[in-house]
């Protein structure tokens, strides 16, 4: 059987979080819910069949909420020429965790920054989120793990761009 192409597949593994932001979009479902492992473990083995694969990304709510987390990642991993990417507000990234990451060798880390720090803490519902952020960015550098900064553009932060640049710099 001859397979169509898939490239990458996207998967929304729990609906946990642990931030409370005004514009998210799945704010209506985020619950205490998630996919449980094996149907995870399924869908990438499904996935995996395709030659054509390059990339597994997950996301959430937050994906390092997961309870099977780094167990998902490292099965990612196992797959030679697969890329494992993962989105994250980067509010609770211990640091065990992220030597758990950067020992599998994750591809790509999504880090969400909103605004300067007021707004960052305002937008998320955490009046820490900033500072935890910024302490995370620290360990991520330290663990030498290639990560992006996205931000969501919203009326309180268009004006914000340059605050948020400088925080990448
Ligand atoms: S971090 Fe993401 S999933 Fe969580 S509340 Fe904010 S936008 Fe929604």
């Amino acid at each position: 059987m001859i397979l169509p192409e898939l490239n990458s597949i996207s998967l929304d593994i729990t609906s946990r979080c642990n931030l409370q932001c005004s514009f998210c979009r799945n704010k209506d479902v985020l619950s205490n819910k998630e996919l449980e492992r094996n149907f995870i473990v399924k869908i990438l083995d499904d996935a995996f069949q395709y030659e054509s694969l390059k990339r597994i990304h997950f996301t959430g709510g937050e994906p390092t909420l997961h309870p099977d987390f780094i167990e998902l990642c490292r099965i990612v991993k196992s797959r030679e020429k697969i890329a494992l990417s993962v989105s994250s507000n980067g509010y609770d990234l211990s640091m065990n965790l992220l030597h758990d990451l950067a020992d599998l060798g994750i591809d790509a880390l999504s880090i969400s920054l909103n605004g300067n720090e007021g707004t960052q803490n305002k937008l998320t519902g955490r009046q820490n989120s900033y500072s935890r952020l910024r302490q995370n960015i620290t360990t991520i550098n330290e663990n030498s793990i290639s990560y992006g900064i996205r931000t969501t553009l919203t009326p309180q932060n268009i004006g914000q761009m340059q605050s948020i640049v400088e925080f990448c710099e």
